[in-house]
C-alpha cells in the first residue's frame, strides 16, 4: 500500500575497474512517490541507476527492493522484482512499427499480450493512432511515450527509473512528457527520475535528491529545493 518503503540505497560504493564513483550513496523511494535524483554532468546520476539494476553492482552497501535484498541477483532477477529502467536515449526499433515493438516487449511476459496491447493504446491514444508507423519517424516525445509503453510491457513493473527522459526534446514536447509521467504517477507507478532538466524534475517530484560528484549533498522536498535558488546555483548550476 501507499507509503511503503519500495526501494532502499544504503550507502552504496561503485567503481568502474579502479576509479571509484559513488561514494556512500543512500536514498530512499517510497511507495507512490516521484523522487528526482538531480546534478551536473558526470555527478553518477546514470551509474546510481545501473548499480540498483545490478549492471554495475556496487562494491559496497546494499539495495533493497520492498525490503528484500538485490543487490547481488542479475540484472534479469531485479527486472522480475518489479523494477524496469528507461536508459538515456530512449531505446526503440527504429525500423520497427509502433505495433511491432509493442509485440516484441510483450514477448517475453507470458501472460495475456493481446490484452495488455490494448490497454497500452487506452492508456497511450497517441500510440494507437500510429501502430503502422515506423517508430524512427515518431517525434522525440512520441519514441520517448514509446520506450515508457515498451517498458510497462516487461515483467509486472512497479518501480520505473528514467534516465533524462528530457534529453533533446524541444519545450513543448517536454511537457508532453513530463505529463505522461504525472499520469504514470497518478496510475500507481512509482518513479525515480533522473534528469540534467533539474526544473523539470523538480517540477514533478515530491522529493529531490542532488549528487555531486558521487555524493549525494542534498536532501530535501523537491518544491523546497526549487525555491532554494542558492542551492540551485550552487548544485546545478540554475540562476
Ligand atoms: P550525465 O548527466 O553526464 O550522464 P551522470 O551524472 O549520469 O552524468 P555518470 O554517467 O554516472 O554521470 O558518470 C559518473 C562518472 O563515472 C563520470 O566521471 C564518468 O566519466 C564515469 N563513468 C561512467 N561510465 C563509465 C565507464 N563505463 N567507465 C569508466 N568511467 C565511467
Amino acid at each position: 500500500g501507499s507509503g511503503e518503503r519500495r526501494l532502499t540505497v544504503d550507502s552504496i560504493n561503485t567503481y568502474y575497474g579502479d576509479s571509484h564513483v559513488l561514494f556512500d550513496v543512500s536514498l530512499s523511494i517510497d511507495d507512490g512517490e516521484i523522487v528526482a535524483l538531480v546534478g551536473r554532468n558526470g555527478a553518477g546520476k546514470t551509474t546510481t541507476l545501473r548499480s540498483i539494476m545490478g549492471l554495475t553492482p556496487a562494491r559496497s552497501g546494499r539495495i533493497l527492493k520492498d525490503g528484500e535484498s538485490i543487490h547481488e541477483s542479475p540484472p534479469h532477477r531485479i527486472r522480475k522484482r518489479g523494477i524496469s529502467w528507461i536508459p538515456e536515449g530512449r531505446r526503440v526499433f527504429g525500423g520497427l512499427t509502433v505495433h511491432e515493438n509493442l509485440r516484441l516487449a510483450a514477448h517475453s511476459a507470458d501472460t495475456d499480450q493481446q490484452g495488455r496491447i490494448d490497454e497500452i493504446y487506452e492508456r497511450f491514444p497517441r500510440l494507437d493512432e500510429r501502430r503502422t508507423q515506423k517508430a524512427g519517424t515518431m517525434s522525440g516525445g512520441e519514441q520517448q511515450m514509446l520506450a515508457i509503453a515498451r517498458a510497462l510491457l516487461g515483467p509486472e513493473t512497479d518501480l520505473l527509473l528514467l534516465d533524462e527522459p528530457s534529453e533533446g526534446l524541444a519545450p513543448q514536447i517536454v511537457e508532453d512528457v513530463a505529463a505522461i509521467i504525472r499520469e504514470l504517477n497518478e496510475e500507481g507507478v512509482t518513479i525515480l527520475l533522473v534528469e540534467q532538466n533539474a526544473e523539470m524534475a523538480l517540477g514533478l517530484a515530491d522529493r529531490a535528491y542532488v549528487l555531486e560528484t558521487g555524493e549525494i549533498v542534498h536532501e530535501s522536498p523537491a518544491e523546497e529545493l526549487l525555491a532554494d535558488r542558492a542551492a540551485m546555483e550552487q548544485y546545478l548550476g540554475v540562476h
